[in-house]
């Protein structure tokens, strides 16, 4: 018998022969944490309408999936996915109208934030250096140094799979709040691009800013590690990274995963780890700051099985 991924895979190549598919799709090889096993099938559309035809087969048929941007925010499980993995990469346009910026989901902010530097607009700087895309960061308002990129939206164009149908959202309709959104919310929506305004700034500044960003991650950061970023969300009124650090935590290794020792909000994989090894290192910090704070920490991160 046929298996479903497998429909998959002759529906939508039936339709779009020329868009690349591959089967047995490594996924630690392909996500920043550089943890999971293989996912049946990956499937990289390169216009929008690919993007909502293949989000559409697997809706109506019942298929598994996941849509990825730059796999920046996500850990997979070590048995793997067994459904179809849509990966928004080649979807990378971005154009630019006076202080304007229209992004595909699949642009990367660096992408982005040079875009808006080049075209001599200030507003985007706090995106450089975040290696996600578009639609992962309107998915979960990604953030950094004082600005979400809900600041600086006007819209977001995503598609329903629910209705069949492609909308553009004005950003007071996106529910945007600290890593939340519609889209984090509803299954059904996939993001197709966004609009942003931005304001005219001195390129040079601007330049200067993103610099200046950059260095503070690198004097920060564990960039050396493969990692997700910061596993855990801020905690109400608490610095999640700090909480973890006062318990000691920095340096505590599960097998190959472990806590970086430059930045206690970062779960690193130091030396080979597993999925199974970051998500128990993760508990074991949940569990420590819990006892010790009686304060729950919640996953920022996504976990893919
Ligand atoms: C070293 C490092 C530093 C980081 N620093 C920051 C930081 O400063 N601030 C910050 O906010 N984040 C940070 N991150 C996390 C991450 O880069 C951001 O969350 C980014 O926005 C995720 O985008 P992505 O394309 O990689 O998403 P993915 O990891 O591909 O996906 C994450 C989630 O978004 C969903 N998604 C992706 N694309 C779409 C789409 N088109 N439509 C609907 N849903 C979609 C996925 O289904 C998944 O649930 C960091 C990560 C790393 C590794």
């Amino acid at each position: 018998m046929i298996s479903l991924t497998e429909t998959f895979v002759c529906t939508f190549s039936e339709k779009y022969p020329e868009c690349v598919i591959e089967e047995n799709y490594d996924l630690a090889a392909h996500t920043t944490m550089r943890v999971g096993g293989k996912a049946a099938v990956a499937v990289f559309p390169e216009t929008a309408e690919q993007l909502c035809a293949a989000v559409e087969i697997c809706a109506f048929r019942g298929i598994r999936h996941a849509v990825l941007g730059h796999a920046s925010n996500v850990v997979c499980s070590d048995e793997g996915y067994d459904g179809v993995i849509i990966r928004t990469e080649k979807l990378c346009g971005i154009s630019v109208y006076e202080d304007e910026i229209v992004a595909e989901c699949g642009a990367s902010l660096n992408a982005l934030a040079r875009a808006a530097l080049n075209a001599g607009l200030t507003g985007a700087e706090f995106l450089y250096g975040i290696p996600g895309s578009v639609g992962g960061a309107c998915y979960m308002n990604a953030g950094a140094y004082g600005g979400q990129i809900s600041d600086v939206l006007l819209s977001v164009t995503a598609y329903n799979s629910v209705t069949n149908t492609v909308k553009e959202y004005a950003a007071e309709e996106c529910n945007f709040g600290y890593r939340q959104s519609i889209f984090h919310d509803n299954d059904s929506l996939t993001v197709l691009s966004c609009r942003l305004r931005l304001c005219k700034g001195d390129r040079e500044a601007i330049g200067a800013k993103m610099d200046e960003l950059i260095s503070a991650r690198k004097e920060k950061q564990p960039l050396e590690y493969p990692s997700a970023g910061s596993f855990f969300k801020r905690c109400e009124g608490h610095f999640t990274a700090k909480l973890i650090d006062d318990c000691g935590l920095k340096g505590t290794r599960v097998g190959g995963a472990m806590i970086s020792e430059k930045h206690a909000g970062f779960l690193i994989n130091y030396d080979n780890a597993s999925c199974a090894d970051v998500m128990a290192l993760s508990e074991l910090v949940r569990s420590v700051v819990k006892e010790k704070y009686g304060l729950d920490i919640e996953r920022e991160v996504e976990y893919l099985e």
